[in-house]
């Protein structure tokens, strides 16, 4: 069994919500969790419960896609963990590259939201990656172990999510190659040598078994293909 993230990112509606899940199959094979944006997973999850899931599908989980440092209180426009918790997340992505880059978001702060959300009981997916300039540069060992150190859980369950920023949203996915290399590396970490790790990059339908199949890649997080319902079923069980 592998896991496979479904990242929806700043897409969808109660209509595409209510149509995506009447479609949705779930899957025999693969753990899956749904991050829709905040604004609907309850209604994601109501949902999932009504979906023509396959028989014997395994249980889907959901994920928030970041949650704030703070636990209550004057934070504007923030999701707690806590929050999360109460809409029935299990996991929440945190330092995902376009939350690094948009929102400036740096490695401690990621490290800081990943104790708090372990702390209230989720279980953070911690993103890192090198920019296509750190790869020229040949820098791509010390930006991925220092994104590792900085930003990963000091104790406590987490997964890792290998995701090169070249390869997110541009239809290029890394080759099996660069994900081993950078899977084995992590892996070859004391602290990582059990942790869940993902890859996440332009994962469709089409690569997608290579991918799952490459030594020490315990599953993979999909932002754009996740959104056509027809290639997610395809996905999931794939
Ligand atoms: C992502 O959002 O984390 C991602 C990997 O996106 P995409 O699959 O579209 O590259």
């Amino acid at each position: 069994m592998k896991y496979i993230v479904a990242n929806f990112k700043m897409n969808g509606s109660k209509n595409f919500v209510d149509d995506y899940f009447s479609k949705f199959q779930g899957s025999t094979k693969h753990q899956v969790i749904i991050c829709p944006p905040f604004p609907y997973l309850e209604r994601a999850q109501q949902k999932i419960s009504q979906s023509p899931l396959k028989q014997g599908a395994l249980q889907i989980f959901m994920g928030g896609q970041n949650c704030a440092l703070e636990r209550v209180g004057a934070r504007t426009g923030e999701v707690s963990a806590t929050m999360l918790l109460d809409m029935g997340c299990q996991y929440v992505i945190l330092g995902h590259s376009e939350r690094r880059l948009h929102q400036g978001e740096k490695s401690p702060l990621i490290q800081d939201k990943a104790h708090e959300a372990i702390n209230c009981g989720l279980i953070p997916i911690i993103c890192v990656g090198e920019t296509s300039d750190q790869r020229e540069n040949g820098s791509i060992q010390d930006v991925i172990l220092s994104q590792l150190e900085e930003s990963s859980p000091k104790e406590g369950k987490f997964m890792v999510a290998y995701e090169p920023v070249w390869a997110i949203g541009t239809g290029k996915s890394a080759t099996a190659e660069d994900i081993a290399y950078v899977h084995n590396l992590i892996r070859s970490q004391p602290r990582f040598e059990t942790t869940t790790l993902l890859y996440g990059g332009s994962v469709t339908a089409k690569n997608i078994t290579e991918i799952l199949n490459l030594k020490n890649v315990d599953g993979v997080l999909v932002g754009g293909a996740c959104l056509d319902i027809v290639q997610m079923n395809s996905l999931i069980e794939g």
